[in-house]
């Protein structure tokens, strides 16, 4: 990671973008959004009216049915009713309320000649039995051409118009059998939803809907106290942030556990008003992840826990190629890196109670983006095993740098790789560093404000020309710092 190029000044990058995706992406966040904000209104009002229209439906349970003859009715399975409504135990209570998958659409098949039940059910992607059961019938009697047999099928169009559908993004050796194993869908299933013509042909970064796995961002099972929640931007993305609110009726102590990390909760409105910052690292693949809530009471006497489902979607960040010039290239010692890499690591990775940034950060410094936070990087020919951790800006040498936020100055040194570099502490787990820079204007301890002049642009550490690196930490982990640029946390 951290290592520079300035494509003007003898470094060759070659950067492979998949720009195809782009306008997708642009669309899908609106989409995403909106969803959200409806997600919103279903958990501040408490609706609990059938979702036709969003691809799920409120079963009552009635007197003798099991999840078996629920999953059976639905035309889906005990293990997607158990995911959806985060069942742990398979016994069900009469009056007990579960969402159900509407996935299915009833339409006729009037028999062809030749044709078998055994036919139409692979046609269908079906169960020979279940039609059979649907039209009253055996097994093995016998069809007749022009009869009409009654089918469930798969409702394309209600999965493709449904939001809360997984998405899974192929990864490279991915194959669709692999998918299919992964989620335990119908092959066919997956074909249908996807469009896909000749299965052989799936490209690294396509992204697919998984039927069956519908997202639900906990309507139900949030614990009374819980006044309302939210969480954006919606999906999550690799190498992003996000941030989850949550008002409870009285104070608590939240902690929120994501991705295998816990994070800290920031409480104000005497502890009913809880802010929590996510983070999504490089390299985290796309999938349906789970959010671990756990709220515990001032007085330690009262615990609850609630489980939060986001979809985490893949960034499809380019690569870059960088040939470093001879006389930088002792700068890619591994030790020597690991070393400074790890000092970096400790101290962006510190939490204050206090918080100095809000209403949006400014760019570090005026002049144009030459390589994006993200890319995977390969260095003199060696595997694509490094990524860009910030964001690359190129200016004037001697170019003021700005502090993007209010904060205090918790570094301000000469280091190998990174140069001359500021570090600023922003609370809340939110660090800005600035590597490269050719003099330094503050000093550790300062407190600086936004817009305030910091130091000036240079070519100092590992470059080979002049520009800004601009890097963004949050709660240890290095993210997108543009984001932060369009979007006002918390
Ligand atoms: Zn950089």
């Amino acid at each position: 990671m951290l290592a520079e190029s300035n494509r003007s000044d003898g470094i060759s990058a070659s950067i492979a973008y998949n720009v195809d995706m782009i306008p997708a992406h642009l669309s899908q966040r609106k989409m995403w959004r909106i969803v959200a904000l409806f997600l919103m209104i279903l958990l501040c009002f408490g609706v609990t009216e059938a979702q036709e229209g969003v691809g799920l439906y409120l079963h009552t349970v009635q007197p003798g049915e099991t999840l078996a003859s629920v999953a059976q009715s639905a035309g889906t399975t005990v293990a997607v009713i158990q995911r959806i409504n985060a069942l742990a135990e398979e016994t069900l209570q009469t009056g007990q309320e579960l969402w159900l998958p509407a996935r299915h659409t009833a339409i006729e098949h009037r028999v062809q000649p030749g044709d078998t039940l055994y036919g139409i059910a692979a046609l269908y992607g079906l169960d020979a039995a279940e039609i059979a059961a649907l039209n009253d019938m055996e097994l093995h009697d016998l069809i007749y051409v022009d009869q009409l047999l009654r089918l469930r099928v798969v409702s394309v169009d209600l999965l493709k118009a449904n939001p809360f559908t997984l998405v899974h993004s192929v990864q490279p050796g991915e194959t669709l059998s692999a998918i299919v194993r992964r989620y335990d869908v119908p092959f066919e299933q997956l074909i249908l939803v996807n469009e896909i013509e000749d299965p052989s042909l799936l490209y690294v970064g396509a992204e697919l809907r998984i039927p069956g796995w519908e997202i639900l961002f906990a309507p139900k099972g949030l614990p009374s106290v819980v006044e309302a929640i939210d969480l954006r931007p919606t999906p999550l993305r690799e190498g992003e942030t996000a941030r989850l609110w949550i008002r409870t009726d009285r104070a608590f102590q939240v902690s929120v556990r994501f991705l295998g990390k816990d994070y800290p909760a920031h409480a104000v409105e005497n502890g009913r008003e809880h802010f929590i910052l996510l983070s999504v690292p490089v390299f985290t693949e796309a999938a349906l992840e789970q959010m671990e809530v756990t709220l515990l009471a001032l007085d330690e006497n009262e615990q609850h826990s609630f489980i939060l489902q986001a979809q985490v979607l893949a960034s499809h960040f380019g690569e870059e190629s960088i040939n470093l010039l001879a006389d930088r290239l002792n700068l890619l010692d591994a030790e020597l890196e690991a070393a400074e890499n790890e000092r970096i690591r400790s101290i962006m990775s510190g939490v204050q109670p206090w918080r100095s940034f809000g209403g949006g950060m400014k760019a570090p410094v005026a002049g144009s983006v030459i390589s994006d936070f993200g890319t995977r990087r390969s260095y003199n020919g060696g595997p694509f095993d490094r990524f860009h951790s910030g964001t690359d800006f190129t200016a004037t040498l001697g170019a003021p740098v700005f502090a993007a936020a209010p904060g205090v100055v918790v570094m301000a040194e000469r280091l190998a790789v990174r140069g001359l570099a500021t570090i600023i502490d922003h609370g809340w787990g939110v660090y800005t560093g600035y590597w490269h820079q050719d003099s330094l204007a503050v000093g550790v301890g300062q407190t600086v404000n936004v817009g305030q002049i910091i130091g000036v642009i240079g070519n100092t550490g590992r470059v080979s020309g002049v520009h800004l690196h601009w890097e963004l930490w949050v709660n240890g982990v290095p993210v997108n710092p543009l984001q932060w640029l369009e979007e006002v946390f918390p």
